[in-house]
Formats: C-alpha cells, structure tokens, sequence
C-alpha cells in the first residue's frame, strides 16, 4: 500500500516508542515507574465533570457542534473572559478567539492555514516534536533555532541569518517551553514583535502551559505585547491546568485573519468541538480557578522534592526551570542523554525522556515529569538515589 511521502518524513513519535517500551518491560514483569509522559494524574475538578453529565444529556447536543467553524459563542466569550481577567488581554470573542480540539491541533491547522509547500518555518530545538510533524505535513520546511541555558533557553532572533528570516513565513514559540520548562520575559516578547513585523513572519504562540509557573513568577501571555495581535496568535489549552488532557479542548486567539484562516481549516476538517465538551470548558474556564492553585501547591511539592534529590547526588551548576510541569536537568558529565536515559531503565527502572528526542541542542539534557502521583516519585526517588548514589 502507498503511504505518502510526507509521512516518511515524519520521524515516530517519541511518546509512542517510550509507551511500547514501557509495556514490553511491564509484560517482562519489570515494575517500571515512568517520569517521562507529561500527563496530569490527578481527576478533571467535579464541576467540568458535572457539566459533562448534564449537557450529555441534553439532544441539542447530539446533533453537529454548534458554530462549527469557531467554536459556540459561549465559549469563545468564556476564553475572552478568562484572558482578559488572567493576563490582561482583552480579546473580541467574535472573531478573534476560536476553540480547538486541544492546541496541539491548532498547531497543525495554523501551518495549513499559513504556509504554501515549500516555506521555511521556525522552531526552536529542542522543542515540542509535533511541531516539525505538523511542517512536514503541510509541505514546509523546518529550520532549527536553537535555544540555550546561557540565554535562558530564548532563542537570539538576531543571529537567525537574515536570508533565513526573509524565506521564512511562520515561527513557532512556546513559553513557558516544553521541554526546557523556560519562562519568556516581555521584553523577549516585544523583540517577536518587532522581528515578526520585519520579515512578515507569522508566530504561533503555543502557551498550553501559560498557568503553571514556580516562584511567584507571574502568568504571561504573548498577547499582552503591544502589536501581537497584528503577528500572530496564541494558543492555549484545558488540557494541561485543568487535568484535561483526555477530553480535547483548546483554543486559538489573536489575529482575525489567522483566525478565519484556521477556522476555514477546521471547518472542512474536524467540524468543530462536541457542544457538551464546550459546556464542560466553560464550567473549566469559569469556576475552577482554584483547582488550578491546589495543583500547583502539589507540583511545587513535587518539584522541590526532585531537585533536592539531585541537588543530593550532586547536581548543582544548572538553573531550575520556572514553569511547566517539567524538570529539564543536565546529564552527568560525559554522559550523553541516550546512555542516561538506558542507565536509569536499565538500573532503576526508571523511564525518562533524553533531550536528544527533543533536538540536536536537547543533547545534554534529559526531562523529568511532575504529572507522577506522589507515592510513586517517592519510589522513583529512592531509586534514583540507589542508582547514581
Ligand atoms: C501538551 C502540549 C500540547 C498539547 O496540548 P493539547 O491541548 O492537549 O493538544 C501542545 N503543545 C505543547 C508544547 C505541549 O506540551
């Protein structure tokens, strides 16, 4: 049978191989405990389950979503309102916010939406893989920006060679940034702003990780810079505040005509969200503000938790990450992130992620998760330290 070229480009999807790892081991008898998978474990808050329940019920619901293109207006309201009261930005629900199925979505429909076959688009290594997958399958071409700990993990816009900045049509960004678990400042921001506008470049700004921040660090979003608006859009998701991820909702905001573009996407594509999911955003978006805070005390927790282990082995010359909900640490000396990676399985049965999964420029480092229930990272822990102490 035929599989399309563009496929072949694609390289497998990191999560996938990890899981069939996992489960060979599993299926060995071998008891592993995985901090690799970025996935909340904790239940969605009652409320969204509740307004699930009762909208399921309702048959208006059963029929095609509601304003399928973007999304029903009492959700795409909510979104606004959620901005406006979280980050300050104030958003036209009509046609400047449109709900996803998850951001990851949004992701690939923006680069349909944007980029003819053929153009450049910019990423950052390491960096989220679907990114280079949703390139690949609307014809682009990825270009790597690197992204490194001397700079805070932002990329240097200025040494992206100007030929490269001109060919270029769409940037991706994602901050706080999976996997580096970076924070943006909004200087960094207004730079993107200036940038994009000098070569017309379009930026989608995936910020599904935009509330969980460490320290005090205060929520950002791109849309807050004067002039985003005009360059691009922002993404966001339920998935990740909410301990959403199973249920599929998101949502795109910013520039009308990169809304339109996507929405003319989707609605030749997916036909839009399942209206009683929407319902359950909306009680998300509207009266789960403090599950939010109750999640981040436990990733706080579990976070200090796993830098003091480190911290205990030996693990000092490196800054802590401010948001996400992962750990992106060094590999010890000499020690590239494969053989670290294989070392902690084969030793203490311990799945994590290489950084070399993630870019050239990930080489080096390897990601942790905080999405591990607690009694769990405690075994994971005392692994660890048995392993490399
Ligand atoms: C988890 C994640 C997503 C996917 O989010 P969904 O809304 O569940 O599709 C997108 N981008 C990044 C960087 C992520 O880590």
């Amino acid at each position: 049978m035929q599989i399309a070229n563009r496929l072949k480009r694609i390289p497998p999807y990191l999560f996938i191989e990890l899981r069939n790892k996992i489960n060979q081991a599993v299926a060995d008898g071998i008891d592993v405990i995985s901090l690799a998978i970025g996935d909340p474990v904790e239940p969605t808050p009652q409320p969204v389950i509740d307004e699930l329940s009762r909208s399921a019920a309702d048959l208006a619901n059963h029929r095609y979503p509601t304003d399928e293109e973007k999304g029903m207006f009492a959700f795409r309201k909510a979104v606004a309102d959620w901005y406006a009261q979280r980050y300050n930005v104030e958003l036209d629900p009509e046609d400047e916010v449109l709900g996803l199925i998850g951001s990851k979505e949004g992701c690939h429909h923006f680069i349909l939406a944007v980029v003819n076959p053929g153009e450049t688009v910019l990423m950052t290594d390491p960096g989220y893989p679907a990114y280079r997958a949703s390139i690949f399958m609307a014809g682009g071409e990825p270009y790597n920006v690197p992204i490194m700990a001397d700079n805070g993990f932002l990329p240097k816009l200025a040494d992206i060679p100007s030929n490269v900045a001109k060919q270029a049509t769409a940037m991706f960004l994602n901050y706080p940034n999976n996997p580096t678990g970076a924070t943006a400042t909004p200087e960094f921001f207004a730079e993107v702003v200036e940038f994009a506008r000098t070569y017309d470049i379009a930026v989608c700004h995936d910020n599904p990780y935009s509330e969980i921040v460490f320290d005090g660090e205060k929520p950002l979003s791109f849309l807050s810079t004067p002039g985003a608006k005009e360059v691009g859009v922002e993404l966001n998701s339920l998935s990740k505040p909410f301990n959403m991820t199973g249920w599929r909702i998101g949502m795109a905001m910013g520039n009308a005509d990169l809304i339109t573009g996507i929405a003319k996407v989707k609605g030749n594509t997916d036909s839009g969200i399942f209206n009683a999911i929407q319902y359950a955003g909306i009680a998300a978006l509207t009266q789960c503000q403090d599950n939010i805070g109750e999640m981040l005390e436990i990733y706080a927790r579990r976070r200090q938790k796993i830098l003091d282990t480190f911290k205990g082995l030996g693990w000092e010359n490196y800054v802590p990450p401010r948001g996400t909900f992962y750990l992106w640490l060094p590999t010890p000396k000499g020690m590239n992130s494969i053989d670290f990676a294989t070392l902690m399985f084969e030793k203490a049965g311990i799945m994590i992620a290489p950084g070399a999964a993630y870019g050239e420029y990930g080489e080096g480092y390897f990601r942790l998760v905080l999405t591990v229930p607690d009694q769990r990272l405690d075994e994971a822990l005392d692994r660890i330290k048995n392993a490399l102490g």
